[in-house]
């Protein structure tokens, strides 16, 4: 038996799976521990995330475990994850503007005040777009790398007009 891991391109750093509980109740901390006993199968993140339900020590168990990982964990994530060839993209331009900076700087700064403008409508854009679909201020403030009350106060304004 092995240990089968579910990933998603958007998320690399979250891998979901099927935990084996051992009967005292902890989750089998490796694969190894699948040569011993077991009593069902929890959803496991390898961020830490764990699933509260127990599922069947059985295939079928694995699988609904797996798909709790998938339906519960992963959505959520999914849903403040930007598409990875956008990231790429994003990196990429990055990369470039810096090497720009250093080789004509005059031409970086007209290059970052174009993406400056547009980058500022673009995020009061989202923002309020994230709060009309029901985003709370944590869930902006966490998409943004930032804290719910950093949120608030910077986007109050335009995200309630
Ligand atoms: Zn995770």
């Amino acid at each position: 038996m092995t240990l089968v891991t579910i990933e998603f391109p958007d998320i690399p750093e979250h891998k979901g799976f099927a935990a084996p509980v051992l009967p005292n109740g902890e989750l089998a901390p490796t694969a190894s521990a699948f040569t011993r006993t077991f009593v069902g199968y929890q959803a496991t993140c390898s961020c830490g995330w764990t699933d509260r339900r127990r599922h069947p020590a059985t295939p079928e168990g694995a699988k609904e475990a797996e798909y709790r990982w998938a339906s519960v964990h992963a959505t959520a994530l999914l849903a403040a994850a930007p598409p990875s060839e956008l990231v790429i993209k994003s990196n990429l331009l990055c990369e470039r503007v810096v090497k720009l900076a250093g080789e004509r700087p005059l031409a970086a700064l007209t290059l970052l005040s174009q993406i400056e403008s547009w980058q500022r409508t673009l995020l009061d854009q989202a923002v309020a777009g994230a709060r009309q679909g029901g985003a709370s201020w944590s869930e902006v403030g966490e998409a943004m790398g930032i804290s719910k009350q950093a949120a608030h106060e910077r986007f109050r304004a335009t995200a309630e007009l």
